[in-house]
């Protein structure tokens, strides 16, 4: 299984999807269509597509995190 990471369109928080899903909706409650997402990177299990979005979250503090 293949999963996309991409970055959300309305708040730039970095997600991950199978790559065979439709849509994926954010946190903050946008639901993006992925096939009009750009996709920064893929992994092979869920695993390694959290590990990714973690790093990408971790280098910039563009947003603010909802977590607090
Ligand atoms: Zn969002």
């Amino acid at each position: 299984m293949t999963y996309l990471i991409f970055r959300c369109k309305n708040c730039g928080r970095h997600l991950y999807a199978l790559e065979n899903v439709k849509r994926r909706k954010c946190v903050c409650g946008f639901s993006n269509d992925l096939k009009k997402v750009k996709v920064l990177a893929k992994a092979v299990d869920e695993r390694a597509a959290s590990e990714i979005v973690r790093k990408l979250q971790g280098s910039g503090t563009l947003f603010r995190s909802l977590d607090g």
